[in-house]
């Protein structure tokens, strides 16, 4: 009975429609595969925890980040927090019509948005990294987009990390697409990301994530409430209303505002990654000098690439490797 009002639909039919209503890049993932492969098992996150019954498939989209704000160097610029978040609106206003539509062809969808987190989870401690429903980044790589690099961001062929992502789960009898086996990420001989990163939180396939939060939310939830502890533990009411007034204040409620240093923030790792058809022609000439380059991480790095190098599997790279692909480094080996 329902099959009489459920259009007959392509993959291609569907990738199509999504770059039509705006997304650059669009793949999908079979939910069954991604319920059997959680990226951190201890913690799952799978399709079939969102919908019981319109989970089969995870369409997952990509819009391009601006290049213009890529290429300005300061990790804390306003510009570049406003520009992303105008481009995360767009791609969720993609992701809404690509719903409608396949709701129109007879398949019920609903989106999985980027920053949305599972309230459940809160613990009550602002600082605790907080993952989103469903890690869009492996989502991702399982619908054939890419692989995760040296700090596990999703790097793309064509923008290479300079993406931002959405998901459209429907149970459309959709033909998935299939993963990247080779490795995108150039490894520790690279390393850029690392260089870059001014919070120097990346290891080897591995980053910190509480310490990366406090610089890709950077006027996010855990700094709003250390902000208003700090008034409340402030003697004087004029010295309160001081702070109320200052530049910090003013840049939580710009944040509130519009999400932007909130679901956006630094992306230096992002910026300065050489991979991506994008860098060589519109961003190496701005971006190859990385100002936060430092004997120690220099270091580091040296000491990956003699891993490498050896033959050594880092943890990281164990526990992700599904999603990293095979190394260029590994196979000289
Ligand atoms: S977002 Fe910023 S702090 Fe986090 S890993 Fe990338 S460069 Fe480092
Ligand atoms: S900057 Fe280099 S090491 Fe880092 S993710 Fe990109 S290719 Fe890999």
């Amino acid at each position: 009975m329902v099959a009489v009002y459920q259009a007959p639909l392509t993959s291609e039919q569907v990738k199509q429609k999504a770059l039509e209503l705006g997304a650059d890049l669009a793949g999908i993932a079979d939910g069954a595969v991604m319920n059997d492969h959680p990226p951190d098992p201890e913690h799952p996150r799978r399709p079939s925890d969102l919908s019981d019954f319109d989970a089969g498939r995870v369409i997952v989209l990509a819009r391009r980040l601006n290049l213009g704000t890529t290429r300005i160097l300061p990790w804390d610029e306003r510009h570049k927090y406003y520009n992303d978040e105008l481009a995360i609106t767009a791609l969720e206003e993609t992701a809404l019509e690509l719903v409608l539509w396949l709701e129109d062809q007879g398949y019920p969808a609903l989106i999985v948005p980027p920053s949305h987190v599972d309230p459940w989870r809160y613990q009550g401690d602002p600082g605790e990294h907080r993952s989103p429903l469903l890690s869009l980044e492996h989502a991702a790589v399982e619908a054939g987009l890419g692989t995760l690099g040296l700090n596990l961001q999703l790097l793309t062929p064509r923008f290479g990390p300079r993406v931002t992502l959405s998901a459209v789960l429907c149970s459309a009898p959709l033909e998935p697409d299939g993963r990247m086996e080779q490795a995108l990420c150039l490894g520790p001989s690279c390393g850029r990301c690392l260089l870059a990163c001014p919070g120097d939180v990346i290891g080897h396939f591995a980053r910190d994530w509480p310490a990366c939060d406090r610089y890709r939310s950077p006027h996010g939830f855990a700094q709003l409430t250390e902000f208003l502890g700090r008034v409340i533990e402030e003697p004087g009411k004029e010295a309160q209303k001081k702070m109320l007034r200052s530049e910090e204040s003013f840049n939580l409620w710009q944040s509130i505002l519009r999400g932007s240093g909130v679901v956006t923030g630094c992306r230096r790792c992002q910026d300065v990654c050489p991979v991506g058809g994008d860098y060589e022609a519109l961003l190496a000439d701005a971006l190859e000098e990385i100002p936060e380059r430092t004997p120690e991480k220099e270091a580091r790095l040296a000491a990956m690439e003699k891993e490498a190098a050896a033959g050594a599997e880092p943890p990281g790279y164990h526990a992700q490797r599904r999603w990293i692909g095979e190394l260029p480094d590994r196979e000289e080996t």
